[in-house]
């Protein structure tokens, strides 16, 4: 994250961000939990149901992640967009040049053909016509809460990738995948691996079945008896 902030890729405000993240990754015990695998097994479903996935890609994803989303957006046929809150032209254009470094052959975002979210103001409502704009299904690894609600209100499915299952984002999207970004992207591209050789029937009974608010339920429940447990010395941090 200190490189990716000396080479522009990622802003101050993502630092801060990147801290609360890894006070819930310390609290869920830093690993991929039950909940989040449901999430992320319904997540690939998703994406590989969508007609038109894109995968949002901000500062502190590119830094921590780029060739796991870069794979992902192959995998399943999602284009990938660079979408900043903090948004300047230096920034959209370290972000592009890290995807493109981790294989990327196309990234959206930052051109001619941006369309607005309505309701957001100012930069962070642009996005790109072609990818966020008309998207059906919308992954957003970290994501503001704003603007994952603005999303919901145009139609879209949501999937947030979130540490804090209590945040905006979380109880807003539709699939939120409670853990870190280093772990959850490439969890999701092995299940898209496995999940793409099912029937489409098969995927859309998973998703039929998912129940986000459940999933919250349980992180909420296994931060909560972690704390008991290490609270009672039966467990060491
Ligand atoms: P909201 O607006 O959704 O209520 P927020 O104000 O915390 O939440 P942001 O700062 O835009 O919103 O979002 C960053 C979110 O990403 C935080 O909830 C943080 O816990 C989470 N986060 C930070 N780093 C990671 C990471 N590496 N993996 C997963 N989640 C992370």
């Amino acid at each position: 994250m200190v490189s990716g902030f000396r080479e522009g890729v990622v802003c101050p405000q993502g630092l801060i961000a990147h801290g609360r993240g890894e006070a819930f990754d310390y609290l869920l015990g830093e690993r991929t939990n039950p909940f989040a695998v449901k999430a992320i097994e319904a997540s690939a479903c998703a994406l590989l149901t969508a007609e038109r996935p894109v995968i949002s890609v901000n500062g502190n994803v590119a830094a921590l992640c780029a060739a796991s989303v870069v794979q992902l957006s192959s995998l399943c046929g999602a284009r990938l967009e660079a979408n900043l809150f903090y948004r300047t032209q230096e920034r959209m254009k370290a972000v592009k040049k890290a995807l493109f470094a981790a294989g990327a052959s196309e990234v959206l975002g930052g051109e001619e053909d941006e369309a607005i979210i309505p309701e957001l103001f100012s930069e962070r409502r642009r996005v790109s016509r072609e990818g966020i704009y008309s998207a059906d299904v919308v992954l957003v690894p970290l994501e503001d809460g704003d603007r994952t609600t603005a999303l919901k209100r145009m139609g879209k499915k949501v999937i947030a990738i979130d540490l804090n299952p209590l945040s905006v984002t979380a109880r807003a999207a539709d699939i939120t995948i409670v853990d870190n970004v280093v772990r959850a992207v490439p969890a999701l591209c092995a299940a898209v691996k496995r999940l793409r050789l099912k029937e489409r029937q098969a995927l859309e009974r998973i998703l039929a079945e998912y129940d986000n608010e459940r999933v919250l339920g349980e992180a909420l429940e296994a931060i909560s008896s972690r704390l008991n447990r290490l609270a009672r010395g039966e467990l060491h941090g």
